[in-house]
């Protein structure tokens, strides 16, 4: 287990109510996700809502949230250049890769060492509810070592290695594995919920 937590500040009674409610949070930068691989640099308070899955910045005071029901809500945080990003990551996130393409960026517009940051990633689907009908045909190649026994899959696993790919240090992950759809309290889209669950950091 990592000696930090991310989402620690998230598990209290207060803090969980209001990241199931994202309208808590006026001042939240939110986009339209798209389940794609756009990811944002975020300079100034955007005008109108973004098409993206990721948001990265080096500003202070802006809260960068993303909305997920079973997705995952990735943070990361780099202590030493004092920037952060949040990622939207479904299925279709995970087959993308978004997780270490949102590394990579922070890397080449903050100049981050992945040997530094800080990742978390928040309850979402886990291997026991991730049931696809055919993953073979609905996922990459590279997925499919993450393919289970009757058509589950290990999305935690997938992106465990994705950030150990980029060069995150095992005890500098956090994952919750909490399944959103079988574990109570968290919207799940799988379950039909239309609630979304607000995960975000700010910089302050
Ligand atoms: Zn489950």
């Amino acid at each position: 287990m990592p000696e930090f937590s991310i989402l620690k500040p998230f598990s209290g009674e207060v803090n969980h109510g209001l990241v199931l409610d994202s309208s808590e949070i006026p001042d939240a930068i939110m986009a339209d996700q798209i389940h794609g691989d756009t990811i944002l640099e975020v300079n100034q308070r955007p005008e109108t809502l973004p098409q993206c899955d990721a948001f990265i910045t080096n500003l202070k005071g802006l809260p960068l949230m993303v909305r997920v029901a079973d997705c995952q809500g990735v943070l990361i945080y780099d202590p030493i250049t004092r920037s952060a990003a949040s990622v939207h990551s479904g299925w279709r996130g995970s087959a993308l890769n978004i997780i270490g393409k949102t590394i990579e960026k922070m890397t080449e517009v903050y100049g981050s060492s992945p040997a530094d940051l800080l990742v978390a990633i928040s309850p979402s689907l886990g291997p026991c509810c991730a049931k696809f009908s055919e993953p073979k045909n609905e996922l990459p190649e590279f997925c499919h070592p993450f393919i289970r026994p009757n058509n589950h899959v290990d999305f935690w696993a997938l992106s465990t290695k994705q950030c150990l790919d980029a060069g995150i240090p095992e005890n500098q992950l956090e994952l919750a594995a909490e399944c959103s759809k079988c574990r109570p309290g968290y919207p799940s889209h799988r379950n039909g919920d239309s609630k979304r669950m607000g995960v975000f950091v700010t910089l302050l």
